[in-house]
């Protein structure tokens, strides 16, 4: 740049000595407005968004690569799609578990990468026998992701260092208090037998010392056939279940009609934060959102 610079501005140093200094402070402004400019951080679904979004606040807001509504097990890339991941600066994804149609995207790109599943410090449960991909619902893994992320932010972006670490700091508070939060609204629920539309939940069992609800619909949330919503009403019975969480996507029609007639209580839970928009605090939002599904689910048998 500075013999571009030279270049161009030195021949005329006698002419137009102002026209020069002019062009010369211009182009000096345009590269330090390049400099300057935030990273392009694409996020591969929409609660690793809300965790990027709380370490880029006042900075950036991170790109969502697929649409908000996919179902992230069944995820597919639409060219435009594709593009976004290929021209971002770096990339935040859960990893080969759950994103099996990014991995080859991922592999080939240019932009730095952060893999929550493989991140030190992230607990991963098992599913099946296989990494149980839900690994955001921890709140001790968000954390991980969020210090992670602003690790890689804080070397390709030295100009906002400082504030990625402040909102890593602020991110951490505020998880501090949904800890404690929940650990007491949910306290009293660590003895209900409760259901699931789709298994999705064992991390946020783990850390809150829920009991293993009775699922539908298997890990990689396909629907549950006739027979396996049978073979769920007998259980269900036998178990004095009331409360099933199900997840917006679903047909909720189609469970209602299923178990009309049994008594229970169907309360929808927004797992992906799907109807959340992304900013500092949605993280935690979509936590409180969670718990308060399930208070609700299981509170209304309760009187
Ligand atoms: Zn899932």
């Amino acid at each position: 740049m500075i013999y571009l610079v030279f270049s161009l501005c030195w021949p005329l140093s006698t002419l137009c000595r102002l026209w020069q200094c002019a062009v010369c402070a211009l182009i000096v402004m345009l590269c330090a407005s390049v400099s300057v400019a935030a990273p392009v951080v694409v996020v591969s679904i929409k609660p690793l968004q809300l965790i990027a979004a709380a370490v880029t606040d006042g900075i950036s807001t991170p790109e969502l690569a697929v649409g908000a509504g996919q179902d992230p097990h069944h995820l597919s890339l639409r060219p435009s799609e594709r593009r976004a991941l290929q021209n971002a600066e770096l990339v935040l994804w859960a990893g080969p578990a759950l994103e099996v149609p990014l991995v080859d995207v991922i592999s080939d790109i240019d932009a730095r990468v952060v893999t929550a599943q493989l991140l030190p410090g992230i607990q991963l449960g098992s599913i099946e026998g296989a990494i149980d991909p839900h690994l955001w619902l921890d709140s001790h893994n968000a954390r991980h992701i969020a210090t992670a992320l602003a690790t890689e932010l804080q070397q390709l972006d030295t100009a906002n260092a400082d504030r990625y670490v402040f909102n890593v700091q602020v991110f951490s508070l505020q998880l501090d208090a949904v800890d404690a939060e929940l650990a007491l609204s949910l306290q009293p629920l660590q003895t209900q037998p409760w259901s699931v539309s789709h298994d999705a939940f064992r991390y946020f069992t783990r850390q809150h010392g829920l009991q293993a609800p009775l699922t539908l619909a298997d890990s990689s949330n396909n629907a549950p056939g006739v027979r396996s919503v049978v073979a769920l009403r007998a259980q269900l019975a036998a178990q004095d279940i009331h409360c099933l969480l199900t997840e917006p996507t679903e047909n909720h029609q189609q469970l209602d009609a299923l178990l009309s007639g049994s008594e229970i209580s169907i309360v929808s839970a927004d797992v992906l934060g799907v109807a959340i928009a992304p900013a500092a605090d949605a993280y935690a939002l979509l936590l409180r959102q969670l718990a308060s599904a399930l208070q609700h689910c299981m509170g209304e048998r309760d009187e």
